[in-house]
This record gives structure tokens, sequence and C-alpha cells, in this order.
């Protein structure tokens, strides 16, 4: 099975919005954290998403959540989290959630060529020579999107924020659907058993259902077929710097944004529960750029254009590759294959 490691970025254009103006962007953050804390309730979320355990074990309190390990699985989780009414109209409202991050025209196009593209070919690289629909589920800007359909594939994406669907077709002319999964469903029933990859780049530590909504996609795919994951990996570099800067979040370990965060070992045990078999796996991430980020967010004065500030900037694709040979990364991808017969339960 492949298991690879690292991946060059150029991170000052690729996070050239956030690097510009880091403090703002936290305050932003904040700004977003108490707007919601104001405006919706959050509820207990009393057991593990994945293994449904009830026994957790607190970890690290972030803008008022407390992040808890499951003592089963190891999911990584917040003990209270808003409602899926209260992150969807979330998503729907918030322009400078999508434009910073996303939907950003300095930093559209290597996000296409730079990262979605590889994620694409990584796939590739174990399916077969057969070209039919790829969905990508929660498609931002509609980056990937692009990329299968310009390699053959019949391209289809489905994103929730208003904002990213026209952002995807203004910059990538890609039309997404403004929807789930569960609701184009309802209305296009002839997916199940046709779908040859889907793919859910950053998607389910955002849901309040993750198992079910790999139960759907278990469903939609072909036998054989193919799902491209990629989960925020709770045990990272980036964590452990989160939970000694708690109060400098603005990503990764990030409440509002992801309600969990997945280990190699919970994400195993969240596809094999679902009929699904890893064949590659590929850790890469951002660990020494979120240590960049909280240097300069707790000393700003002396890290802004310090030497120490531009070292680590232009070391930072080395510093990373020794983090993900580690497999300490903050992001895991797997592709994992839709098993022929279903586990018993
Ligand atoms: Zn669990």
């Amino acid at each position: 099975m492949e298991r690879r490691h690292g991946k060059p970025i150029d991170i000052g254009q690729f996070k050239k919005p956030v690097l510009h103006n880091l403090l703002g962007h936290l305050d932003k953050i904040r700004g977003i954290v108490s707007y919601l804390a104001s405006h919706e309730t959050p509820i207990h979320q009393q057991s593990c998403h994945v293994c449904g355990s009830r026994e957790a074990v607190p970890r690290v309190e972030i803008h008022q959540f407390t992040y808890v390990t499951c003592a089963e699985c190891g999911l990584v989780y917040t003990s209270r989290r808003y409602s899926d009414e209260a992150i969807r109209r979330f998503y729907a409202t918030n322009r400078y959630w999508s434009e910073v991050t996303y939907a950003n025209r300095e930093t559209c196009h290597y996000r296409r060529d730079q990262v979605a593209k590889p994620k694409v070919e990584f796939a590739e690289r174990h399916l077969g020579n057969e070209r039919g629909v790829w969905v990508d589920v929660g498609s931002g800007i509609g980056d990937l999107v692009s990329v299968v359909q310009e390699r053959g594939w019949q391209g289809v994406g489905l994103e929730l924020s208003a904002t990213s669907v026209a952002f995807a077709k203004e910059v990538f002319g890609v039309n997404l659907e403004q929807t789930t999964l569960e609701e184009y469903l309802t209305t296009h029933p002839e997916w199940i058993g046709t779908i040859q990859v889907v793919s859910l780049i950053g998607v389910l530590e955002h849901v309040t259902d993750p198992m079910g909504l790999l139960a759907t996609v278990q469903k939609i795919l072909v036998p054989g077929g193919a799902a491209l994951i990629q989960v925020p990996n709770a045990n990272s570099l980036a964590s452990m710097v989160q939970e000694v800067f708690p109060d400098n979040v603005f990503r990764h370990m990030s409440p509002i944004e992801h309600i969990m965060l997945f280990t190699e070992p919970a994400l195993m045990r969240a596809l094999e529960l679902n009929g699904f078999e890893p064949i590659a796996w590929w850790f890469h991430g951002l660990d020494i750029y979120e240590l960049l980020t909280n240097l300069v967010i707790s000393h700003h004065d002396r890290m802004r254009d310090s030497a120490l500030y531009h070292t680590l900037l232009a070391t930072m694709n080395n510093l990373q590759q020794v983090i993900d040979d580690q497999e300490l990364s903050d992001r895991i991808i797997c592709l994992a294959r839709k098993k022929i017969t279903l586990p018993k339960t």
C-alpha cells in the first residue's frame, strides 16, 4: 500500500492574503466566534461521531469549546457543537470565510494547479483507465471539479456556499450544484451504484453525521469505486502548537469550523464500518506554517521582518518534510475502495 509523505508548497504565495494580515485575520475569526455565540445555541455532543462511545477525555479548550479524545477510537471532537441548521446558516451567508480562504483571486489558480491537481493525480495512479462520473462533495470554488473535467472525467460538484458557487462559475467556468449530497440524491436517485469516484476534501470534519455521509457515498459508488478523503490530523505538530497557543487558533483545531479531527486509526475505523478498504495514504501539512504564524501572533513586533521569520519561511518545505515523514502532518489524505461485500453488523 502506498504511503506518501510531503508535498512542497509556495507558502508565501498560497497564504498571501492571510500572512499579509495575520492579526486582522485572527480578529475576524474571533468576531465569527462571538457572533455565533450570541446568535446560536450550541448543543452537547454526547457520543463519538465515529464509534458512538460516550467515554472521552478532555484535551484542550479553544475559543470556549472543549476538544475531547474518544477513549475508544481516538477521534478528537468538540463536546458542544452548533446544529446542522446553524452551520448551514453560517456557510450560506458568511462571505469573509469563503473569500479569504478559498474564493480569492490571488490564490485560486495556484490552488487549482498546485493543491487540487496533485490530489487528483494521486487518486488516478490507483484507479483504472476508465473515466466515469467523479462527484466532488463540498467543492469550494470548484478547483478540483475543474481539474477532473479537464482530465476527461464527468465532474460534478456540490457546494453550499453561494459565494463559492458564483466564484467557481466566474474563474473556472464550472457549474456547481448548490446543495448537499443527501438532498441531491432525492432528485437524482439514478446515481445509486453508478459513480466511479467521490471526493470529500475537507468535508467530514465539518458535518454532524460523517458516518451517515460515508454510508451515502458507499451507496452511490459502483462496486470497486473509490472515495478520496482529506481530513485534519489530530496527531500532528499543528495540534501540539495549538495546545500551547490555544488563544491564537484560526485554522485546524478551530471549533467553529472543525467539529472533529481524525487520526489514522479513527479514519480507518470510520471507513471499515462503512464498507471501505484504504488503498493509499498521503501525509502532508502546514505544521511549520502553523508554528510560524503562532510566533508572529505572539511576538508580532519582534518576529515581523526578523531573521527567524524569513529563515522559517525560506526553509519551510524542508522542515515540513521531516514532520510529514514522521506522519505528524496536520492533514491526512486517504484513497479507499468500496468493498464488494459489506461488513456484518
Ligand atoms: Zn470513537
